[in-house]
């Protein structure tokens, strides 16, 4: 007899397929959510879009749920007279680092007077009990700094981080005090790494350390992976410049727009510090020489020697194959492919 396909394993499965081939796109700016975290590197190489972590079908609806978990906070607060407002509005901070807040509050008991900035965040019952027992700032550094940061950028003194256990939905509260000094460091971390054309350090050059083991970057920078993906900021050409905007220094042109920079153009080059290839002299300002395997390769806009970024990623050791090479410079459009 047949067997009938387990129906519930296949209509999960067809779920997180929807979820996962509607990854959200990485976002423009240095978003305050990011700001606190621990590795310069990564808060730089999130921002370049040369690391875009992909999130599981299941995780994604996590964060569904937390996002759809705000609505119901919010008629908790209301139901006890805080009244939040400001829901999503954006909070630019200077330069290219920014956010959106879950909202603000008025009324908030034990402090009427006072507008607080709301985070609502829901936990898994481990991650619970350790902010329970630990507070923010200790258990959760990056919601801390997140707070901090909108709270410079609003004018605001008080933060209420509000949390919800999403195994036995107990809820947490903490209202939390503006550190200038905290959120005026932060920010200019902030700004550093958002201006910054060279890859920062790693913050560990173990990659079995745990902050590494499982971060989205770990290929690239313990496996000597070159990055995946080719755009204006992963491109050597592209400078953030410190107004929020980006300029291309091959074309001379500043403000590249946003849709533009998700594609790049073909004269793109690969930034030095996102390929494990030695670069040498190219004798061009628009090429880069990358020696992959002890064999030059010549990266820019592509010709017979010329290789694109694109094909570099995609296969190279293709780009170093003599036969692949003498192929290539027959046919001219032939591109090697991974
Ligand atoms: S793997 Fe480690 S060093 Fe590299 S970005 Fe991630 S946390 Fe930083
Ligand atoms: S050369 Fe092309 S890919 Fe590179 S920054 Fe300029 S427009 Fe973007």
């Amino acid at each position: 007899m047949t067997e009938i396909p387990d129906p519930q394993h296949t209509i999960a499965n067809l779920i997180d397929q929807h979820h996962e081939s509607n990854q959200s796109k990485p976002r423009p700016h240095l978003g305050a959510s990011i700001a606190g975290h621990h590795c310069d590197r990564w808060i730089w190489l999130s921002f370049r879009w040369a690391v875009i972590e992909k999130f599981p079908g299941r995780i994604l609806r996590l964060f569904r749920r937390g996002h759809l978990e705000e609505a119901q906070i919010v008629k908790d607060l209301e139901a006890i007279g805080v009244t939040v407002t400001d829901d999503q509005k954006r909070v630019t901070l200077g330069g290219h680092v920014s956010g959106s807040i879950d909202g603000i509050a008025d009324g908030v008991p034990g402090a009427w007077q006072t507008a607080h900035l709301v985070e609502m965040k829901t936990h898994a019952l481990k991650s619970f009990k350790d902010l329970a027992a630990n507070g923010v700032e200790a258990s959760k550094p990056q919601h801390y700094a997140q707070m901090q940061l909108y709270m410079h950028g609003l004018g605001l003194t008080r933060a209420l981080y509000f949390a919800v256990c999403k195994d036995n939905d107990e809820i947490y509260t903490e209202r939390v005090r503006y550190d200038e000094k905290a959120a005026t460091a932060m920010m200019e971390r902030a700004e550093r790494i958002s201006l910054a054309d060279r890859i920062p350090d790693p913050i560990s050059t173990d990659p079995s350390w745990y902050l590494c083991k499982w971060c989205p970057a770990h290929a690239f920078c313990h496996k000597a992976e070159p990055t995946h993906h080719v755009n204006c900021r992963t491109c050597a050409h592209a400078t953030a410049k410190p107004d929020g905007t980006w300029r291309c220094e091959r074309h001379e042109a500043d403000g590249i727009p946003e849709d533009f920079q998700r594609r790049g153009c073909d004269d793109h080059v690969l930034h030095p510090d996102l390929v494990p290839w030695p670069i040498k002299d190219s004798g061009d300002p628009h090429e880069a020489v990358y020696v992959i395997d002890g064999v030059d390769v010549r990266n820019g806009h592509p010709d017979a020697h010329v290789f694109a970024s694109s094909e570099l990623i995609a296969n190279p050791k293709g780009c170093v194959d003599n036969l692949a090479r003498a192929v290539r410079k027959a046919f001219l459009g032939a591109k090697v492919t991974g």
